[in-house]
């Protein structure tokens, strides 16, 4: 029979339920015991869930009040010592206090789990750290599952993946270390987790190491070697031989996000009783996998994608599994890709989605029934799922043939695309030239990353519009007003490239999504992002089509109230890719293309209302480089280009921007030099400029401005501080090549603030111009 399981489900709740009381217990609005009972809830109706869909193996430990790494810095009890002083803490504020920071603690560094929207609390390792089982938590989710009848597979997070990802942290005097030193000693404390999971009745552990998808160089790839030998082996003082062995649980391996094929002799060879390889991402590793498979081991195949919002095409998957089955037989497991963490909970919620379109789609709960139907299939022969595969293979072509995706204009402009579309008509030092005698700009020209202070008034007056409670014309009104006042404000800090605000916007994806052709919007379809925050992506089904100018009319009123140039505000087509559910069908160079031509478009019909600087945003520019170096150039290849065509309709005397806010970019400086913007603004005041170093050494060619203050951070700086950044910044690029801006927009900050520390940096560049 083969198995059907489940990697990890979404935790924050088909209402975003964790969320909410998340929220209210850090508002102290409800106490221990209540946060406690919502997650035990949620817990217990996800496997439920789970078990009605007909999965066998259900995951516990999956479940986390925050993130799953911080679990495992519980669990390990790798607290950083900064944490640890304060004693009278519950295991709870520890754990909030590592996630979200206290009073004189920052919080732990988040970052980017691989190529997903999700961000984990990287772990903090110093020469000191040590580990034992700190945290009760995971046993007693396993006994909850148990008591519900439940068979559950305890999950993990590899001591390969948790070192990986973590950092090391020396204070002076110190020497430096490597964070896989640990592993020695960190071996036996999940060997002593195993012990108690195989004291409570587990019989399968899925170990999770994701990692195995990067490129790992020779020193981890032995730490990997060495980690599950390790967990073989008797601690000291334990009982040896046999019995020891017996009691502990069978581990599955499991990879996911790209293809580990590069590896598999290896992971044949280590001491575990199965594997789990991303059949969705990587189809081409299962042949080697297959062959040669050591006997009695288990091989699981994730056929469904966990990352996308596709129904899958159950008859040629069927097909696949029947094949490994015929090698495997009762070895064979069948499961999604991966958790199923960044995937919506359930379709069931979604009311309002075209009945057509949402024939299409499948959300956590159906793909866990799409893998058991498969299951069934392999297990009672296909005739026991005509029914399911003959529905599939139904939506699968009527998807393939609708009209709805299918738009001829905008394939026919794709295939008349020439390299001509995406060049500029002159190289930069012309279009410099003749953008300078335009705008008449000082030197070191001030402006802002185009968003200001979303007021509650501001969140208000669109909600109304929303709900139809508002017209047409008060919502024009409304928002003009905003636009009044944010071009007022910003003659009075000094600016000389003003913005109109962003006030109407309250997504930079949603709201071009919204007016384009070929976009979705879901009600429920929220995917968590980090701690409690919840993204909804859109879902981009259709070729991309605009049908009307999308921005023009709110900035050209914008230009209409100043003698100073507005800038206008995109969103890049592949921030525009990275943050939606995009077609399976085509290539997503493809589909990054279409959203450039879309654009463009705007682009041009910018410049037609007079706008003489356009900004087009492309903050996800960085996150879509894919797991492994060798498909870099590929990516970057498609993207560059994508931008390139968005951004080359204009004269030479419009001056193209972009903004990305994060600063390292030293391994793809030459791709990013290639988008040939005029000026690109970044994030560099956190890292004291340090980040500037690499467009120095680089010699940048083009216009750029380092962000000279945090606005992540409520704190004010003074003039002083960011005249001493940007003389730094001074000393690495041309100061006639430098503009000076904050890191990113002021959308969450208030107006109080941003007045003050704009007006402090204006000063800065007064105080410095003058010196120049
Ligand atoms: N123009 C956007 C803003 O200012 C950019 C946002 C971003 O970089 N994420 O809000
Ligand atoms: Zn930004």
């Amino acid at each position: 029979m083969a198995l059907t399981h489940n990697l990890g489900f979404p935790r924050i709740g088909a209402q975003r339920e964790l969320k909410r009381a998340l929220e209210a217990y850090w508002r102290g609005d409800i106490g221990d015991e209540q946060l406690k009972t919502t997650a035990a809830e949620l817990r217990k109706r996800h496997w439920l869930l789970q078990r009605e869909q007909g999965i066998d193996l259900i995951p516990a430990g999956d479940f986390a009040l925050y993130d799953q790494m911080l679990n495992m810095t519980a669990l390990l009890s790798a607290i950083p010592a900064r944490f640890g002083a304060d004693k009278g803490k519950t295991e709870l504020d520890l754990y909030f206090a590592m996630a979200r920071g206290t009073v004189d603690q920052p919080a732990m560094e988040m970052t980017k789990w691989f190529d997903t929207n999700y961000h984990y609390i990287v772990p903090e390792f110093d020469a000191h750290t040590c580990f034992r089982i700190g945290s009760e938590q995971l046993f007693r989710e396993v006994a909850e599952v148990q008591a519900l009848g439940i068979k559950p597979k305890a999950v993990l997070i590899g001591p390969l993946t948790y070192l990986y990802l973590g950092k090391e942290v020396t204070r002076q005097n110190e020497q430096e270390f490597s964070r896989l030193d640990l592993l020695p000693q960190l071996l036996p404390v999940y060997r002593d987790i195993l012990v108690r999971l195989a004291s409570l009745g587990v019989e399968w552990v899925q170990i999770d190491e994701p990692v195995l998808a990067l490129d790992l160089d020779e020193d981890w790839l032995r730490g990997l070697d060495q980690a599950y030998a390790g967990l073989r082996e008797p601690a000291d003082g334990q009982a040896h031989g046999p019995s020891a062995l017996a009691r502990l649980p069978k581990i599955l391996l499991a990879t996911y996000f790209d293809g580990v094929n590069n590896h598999a002799e290896r992971l044949k060879k280590l001491p575990v009783e199965g594997l789990h390889i991303d059949l969705c991402r990587a189809p081409g590793q299962l042949g080697i996998f297959l062959e040669g498979y050591p006997a009695g081991r288990v091989l699981s195949l994730g056929i469904i994608d966990g990352r996308n919002i596709w129904r899958a095409d159950l008859a040629p998957t069927l097909a696949v599994l029947s094949h490994a089955q015929a090698l495997l037989g009762e070895r064979l497991w069948i499961a999604p890709s991966c958790s199923l963490l960044h995937c919506p909970v359930d379709l069931e919620l979604e009311s309002s989605l075209e009945p057509e379109i949402r024939n299409w789609l499948a959300f956590s709960v159906q793909k866990l029934k799409e893998v058991s139907i498969l299951g069934q299939g392999l297990n009672q022969g296909e005739h026991s799922i005509r029914q399911q595969l003959d529905a599939s293979t139904a939506a699968r072509q009527a998807r393939r043939e609708s009209s709805r995706i299918h738009n001829p204009v905008v394939q026919d402009r794709l295939n008349r695309l020439t390299e001509q579309d995406g060049r500029r008509k002159s190289p930069f030092k012309v279009r410099q030239k003749l953008q300078r005698e335009r705008l008449q700009l000082p030197l070191l020209p001030t402006t802002t990353i185009g968003s200001f202070p979303q007021t509650a008034e501001i969140r208000k007056a669109r909600a109304a519009f929303r709900k139809g409670e508002l017209g047409n014309l008060q919502y024009l009104e409304a928002m003009r007003d905003e636009i009044r006042v944010a071009i007022r404000k910003q003659e009075e800090i000094g600016l000389d490239v003003l913005v109109h605000g962003e006030a109407e916007r309250n997504d930079m994806v949603e709201y071009f999504g919204e007016q384009l052709w070929g976009y979705v919007f879901t009600e429920n379809g929220w995917v968590q992002s980090y701690g409690s925050r919840c993204v909804k992506p859109p879902i981009l089904y259709g070729d991309i089509y605009r049908p009307e100018p999308m921005t023009a009319d709110w900035i050209r009123y914008a230009q209409s109230q100043t003698g100073k140039p507005v800038k206008g505000m995109l969103t890049g087509p592949v921030t525009m890719l990275m943050w939606s559910f995009v077609r399976d069908d085509q290539p997503r160079s493809v589909t990054a293309l279409q959203l450039a031509l879309a654009i463009r478009d705007e682009v041009v019909d910018l410049e037609e209302a007079g706008i003489a600087i356009i900004q087009i945003d492309e903050p996800a520019f960085r996150e879509g480089l894919p797991l492994k170096k060798r498909d870099w150039n590929a990516y970057l290849e498609w993207a560059v280009h994508a931008f390139r065509v968005a951004s080359s309709g204009v004269r030479d005397d419009s001056q193209i921007h972009t903004h990305m806010c994060y600063s390292e970019f030293n391994d793809i400086l030459p791709a990013i030099a290639d988008m040939d913007a005029d000026v690109i603004t970044i994030e560099t005041s956190r890292s004291r400029m340090e980040l500037l170093d690499g467009f120095g050494h680089f010699k940048y060619p083009n216009e750029i401005g380092p962000g000279v203050y945090d606005i992540h951070s409520p704190r004010i700086p003074r003039s002083r501080e960011m005249l001493e950044l940007l003389e730094k910044a001074c000393g690495v690029i041309d100061p006639d090549q430098l503009w000076v801006n904050p890191d990113c927009g002021l959308k969450t900050r208030g107006w109080g603030e941003v007045m003050t520390a704009l007006k402090q940096m204006v000063e800065a560049a007064h105080l410095l111009r003058a010196r120049l």
